[in-house]
C-alpha cells in the first residue's frame, strides 16, 4: 500500500453536511458523484494533500444507512492507494484477511475500489483503490 488516498465519512444528509464541511474547511467540494454500484452519493473535499469523501446512500439498501443505523454518523472507511489492485487483494487473501469484494469495482472518482471486511482488521473498514488509467 503506498499512501492513505481518503477518508471517508457516513452521513445522513450529503447536502447539509456540504456546508457544514465547507465552513469547516473554507473551501467547497471539488466534486460530488453518484456511485450507482453502492447506491450512494458522494462528494469531495480536498484539504492540503488530504481527501475526505462524504458518503449519503441514496437507496433503500445501502452500506451507508446500515452503518449509520448501527454507529451513527462518523467515519465509515479509510482508502490506501494501491499499485495494482488485483495483485493487493490477492496478497491480503494470503495474509488472510477477508474481502468484502474479490474483485474490483468502479468507485467514485476515477477509482477500482474493493474494501476489506471490517473483522479482519479490528473493526476498521479499509478501501484499497486505484486509479483508473485515462
Ligand atoms: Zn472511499
Amino acid at each position: 500500500m503506498k499512501k492513505i488516498e481518503h477518508i471517508g465519512i457516513a452521513v445522513k444528509n450529503l447536502q447539509t453536511s456540504n456546508l457544514l464541511f465547507t465552513s469547516l474547511f473554507g473551501k467547497e467540494p471539488y466534486k460530488t458523484e453518484i456511485v450507482e454500484s453502492e447506491g450512494v452519493s458522494t462528494s469531495f473535499f480536498q484539504v492540503g494533500p488530504n481527501k475526505i469523501e462524504l458518503l449519503q446512500g441514496i437507496v433503500k439498501e445501502n452500506p451507508i444507512s446500515k452503518f449509520i443505523d448501527k454507529k451513527g454518523e462518523g467515519i465509515h472507511h479509510i482508502a490506501f492507494e494501491v499499485d495494482n489492485i488485483y495483485k493487493e487483494i490477492q496478497r491480503l487473501k494470503k495474509e488472510g484477511f477477508t474481502m468484502i469484494h474479490e474483485e474490483p469495482k468502479k468507485g467514485a472518482d476515477n477509482k477500482l475500489i474493493a474494501f476489506l471486511h471490517p473483522k479482519s482488521s479490528n473493526g476498521v473498514l479499509i478501501e484499497l483503490c486505484q486509479e483508473i488509467e485515462k
